[in-house]
């Protein structure tokens, strides 16, 4: 096995390793707590996600959400100021620049 051990909670949890993987990771898990909660962590979610039903939206809910999409404005971009002395502050405020003296 050359992955890191510690890397395989989620593929042992699914029992999705090869038998010798699993049988060195079932090792593994007897002196790794971290490796033992999180392979019970994941196996409670796969349990809920099996769990889970499909249901049949609404034959409206296409429409409101496009309608929602119309009427609702879009963020403005978040812009992040530049540090003084950028490469930005360095471009002309007025068109055209000044000329350059040679
Ligand atoms: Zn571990």
């Amino acid at each position: 096995m050359s992955t890191d051990v510690h890397m395989l909670s989620g593929a042992y949890a699914l029992d999705a390793l090869d038998p010798a993987e699993a049988e060195q990771f079932t090792q593994h898990l007897e002196t790794c707590p971290v490796c033992a909660h999180e392979v019970q962590e994941l196996r409670r979610a796969a349990a809920r996600l099996g769990a889970v039903q499909a249901v049949v939206p609404p034959p409206s809910l296409r429409a409101n959400v496009l309608a929602a999409a119309v009427r609702t404005r879009q963020a403005p971009p978040m812009v992040t100021p530049l540090p003084a002395g950028s490469w930005t502050r360095q471009w002309p405020t007025a068109w055209p620049p000044p000329a350059v003296a040679r």
